[in-house]
């Protein structure tokens, strides 16, 4: 068994999270450091270490999780301007944890394409 990522801690809630939402497939929280009024993380509980990990079974939940995020958007957090999910994956994405998770920006106007920086 791989040693349990930050997510992995905070899902078991051995180390603290400011959740904004949980279920029994998924939880949301804060982001720590926020690039954006608001920028929430959605996470599945299940530990899926990367996109290139999901296998054919996690479509549904891969659904289910970008549709958490589209109904706090609008309902939780009233982004009707708009709103940015990102996925980052593998380094040159700048993905720093190991646990698949969706963040949810917005609050702001966002910047397209998204670079430099
Ligand atoms: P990524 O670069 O896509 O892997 O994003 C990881 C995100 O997790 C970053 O935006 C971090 O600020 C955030 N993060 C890391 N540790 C924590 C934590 N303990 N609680 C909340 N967010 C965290």
């Amino acid at each position: 068994m791989s040693e349990k990522t930050i997510f992995g801690k905070i899902i078991d809630k051995e180390i603290p999270a400011n959740i904004v939402y949980e279920d029994d497939r998924c939880l949301v929280f804060h982001d720590i450091n926020p690039q954006a009024p608001v920028h929430v993380l959605v996470i599945p509980k299940k530990e899926i270490p990367t996109l290139n990990d999901l296998e054919e079974a996690d479509d549904e939940l891969v659904g289910y999780l970008v549709r958490i995020a589209s109904r706090l958007a609008r309902e939780k957090f009233d982004l009707e301007d708009g709103y940015r999910l990102v996925i980052n994956c593998g380094p040159h994405a700048g993905q720093t944890v190991f646990h698949i998770h969706i963040h949810l920006l917005g609050g702001r106007p966002m910047g397209w394409p998204p670079w430099p920086g």
